[in-house]
């Protein structure tokens, strides 16, 4: 698949991490989680694990950093994979056009949070893998160590423990769907489990390893199915309409892969049937999404015309 690339891949990808220091300029750190606030934000990497298991990268790819939301994608695929369709009477699939944290489109709903990648729907993505497992972080953790092949893969205590401290607002979307019915174990143990999982600590190459399988179609590193080509079809849907919150239209527009960002300055795209990229880049747009990141998958997809479109 690869040998039809008009450009050379290490080439490309040594150019986007040369430019991407002057991008961060543009966005800032997130510092509502005191333990994200001291990274700085010109640092970058950027990985490319493709199918048939090459794995490419350039500037700090094999740098661990915090994942915070693209963790997301991974709870959303392990809880499709469980539940099917039935995930949905509990969380819609629409894009939120708020930002990822917004109280307010949770009371007009009535308690069922617009999509699985806000604060709010990633809650109850977490509350649904309790009840189906009675450990929905040790599910997650045991699925990314299977798949990067990384056996310590794990989370960062400080930053989780730091999320606790400071996630009123996360605290606040879990009461306010527990009063209506919309999360079935103990608020506190809901966010136990969602802050360990955005603390969860890994580096661009094993991100871009670890989702391979939705580029494969369901396909796990150990050839084993998670599930289907139609669900694979529809995790990655929803990681184009919705996975970098209310900038998923202007994600689309510029770089035209399904993708998920996190405040850690991650973001995990998919091209199905050829590979995954990840990229890192602290300095974070009004949105939450890197301004590298999404300034160097722009240019990836740009260059190498490939994209779902
Ligand atoms: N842990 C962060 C939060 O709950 C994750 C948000 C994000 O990465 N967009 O606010």
């Amino acid at each position: 698949v690869l040998a039809s690339t008009p450009v050379d891949l290490q080439t490309l990808l040594d150019e986007i991490a040369a430019a991407a220091p002057a991008q961060a300029a543009r966005g800032k750190v997130a510092d509502y989680i005191p333990a994200l606030a001291a990274v700085a934000p010109e640092r970058f990497g950027m990985a490319l694990a493709t199918v048939d298991g090459q794995v490419y990268g350039s500037g700090e790819f094999r740098e661990p950093f915090s994942v915070q939301s693209v963790s997301k994608a991974f709870t959303l695929a392990l809880s499709l994979a469980r539940e099917g369709d039935a995930l949905f009477n509990r969380v819609g699939r629409e894009p939120s056009g708020n930002p990822f944290n917004s109280l307010v489109q949770l009371e007009y709903e009535h308690g069922i949070p617009r999509n699985p990648f806000i604060n709010a729907g990633a809650l109850v993505v977490v509350d649904q893998l309790l009840t189906a497992t009675g450990d929905a972080f040790g599910e997650l953790r045991a699925f990314l160590r299977a798949e990067t092949g990384e056996p310590a893969l794990d989370c960062d205590a400080v930053v989780a423990r730091s999320e606790a401290e400071h996630g009123h607002r996360n605290a606040a979307l879990a009461h306010f769907m527990a009063s209506y019915g919309n999360l079935k174990n103990p608020v506190e143990v809901v966010l136990d489990h969602y802050f360990r999982q955005c603390a969860l600590t890994m580096s661009c190459a094993d991100l871009a390893r670890a989702g391979l399988f939705l580029a494969r179609h369901g396909v796990r590193a150990d050839g084993s199915q998670l599930f289907g080509r139609s669900e694979a079809k529809r995790v990655n849907a929803i990681l184009l309409t919705c996975g970098t919150y209310d900038a998923a239209g202007d994600f689309a527009y510029r770089v035209g892969l399904p993708g998920k960002s996190g405040v850690g300055g991650g973001i995990l795209s998919v091209l199905p049937g050829r590979g995954c990229l990840a990229v890192w880049g602290p300095a974070l747009d009004r949105s939450g999404n890197s301004v590298a990141g999404v300034h160097a998958l722009d240019t990836f997809t740009t260059r190498t015309g490939w994209s779902v479109f």
